[in-house]
């Protein structure tokens, strides 16, 4: 696994994304910490992996601007509005649903804020994933979100979708299927699919990969 993770980091370095390689989740916040200057404004995206590593507590009580989607009281008008103000906010921390081993991030949203943030608008993109995001490549990180992320969120989100049920995708089935390909309604959290390849600005996306499995 040591000789993988070394790979996919100099894969994401040779596009433009510079990454950390920490042993344990106990490395990451102290390494994120030196990534984040005092007083930057810091958005997040919705994660299992932040939540494991004790990211918003962290944001919450360091000296950082945060634009806390989670604050208590929040109305769902009002958290949608932190997430459009996280847009443009110094930095952007989140998980990526997959990394390839040719060092490119794949990522399914259902709102579509974390993609966003991903593409364009913070300065600076912290990714943070464990050693279990690592796939082969474009087609097993589709199947991963389809068979392991999709229907783990769903689970934890109480949304009553086909891969809640069954525990993958309903496309799974379907003949030649396509990546977006998927059931239909309210519940689905499978919408916007973007692939990270190659970046122009450079080091703006930091992925630091942590060895010990991490979110799903
Ligand atoms: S498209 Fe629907 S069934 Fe398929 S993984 Fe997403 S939420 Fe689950």
């Amino acid at each position: 696994m040591n000789n993988l993770i070394t790979k996919v980091a100099e894969n994401l370095n040779k596009n433009n994304m510079e990454s950390f390689v920490v042993d344990k989740k106990e490395d990451v916040l102290p390494l994120l910490k030196t990534l984040l200057p005092d007083g930057s404004s810091v958005g997040v995206g919705g994660s299992v992996t932040l939540d494991e590593i004790g990211v918003i507590p962290f944001l919450r009580e360091g000296d950082y601007a945060f634009f806390d989607r989670y604050a208590e009281g929040l109305t769902r008008p009002e958290a949608v509005e932190v997430m459009r103000q996280a847009l443009l906010a110094d930095a952007f921390i989140t998980s990526s649903n997959a990394v390839t081993e040719k060092g490119e991030l794949y990522n399914v949203d259902g709102n579509g804020n974390r993609v966003a943030a991903l593409c364009f608008g913070p300065k600076k993109v912290i990714v943070i994933v464990g050693a279990n995001k690592i796939v082969k490549d474009l087609n097993a990180a589709e199947q991963r979100v389809k068979t392991i992320a999709a229907p783990k969120n769903c689970n934890r989100l109480g949304l009553n979708t086909p891969c809640f049920k069954t525990g993958e995708c309903v496309s799974m089935k379907m003949e030649n299927r396509e990546m977006c390909d998927g059931c239909f309604g309210d519940n689905r959290i499978c919408s916007t699919y973007v692939l990270s390849g190659y970046q122009r600005v450079k080091d703006r996306i930091k992925v630091i990969i942590c060895k010990e499995n991490l979110g799903y």
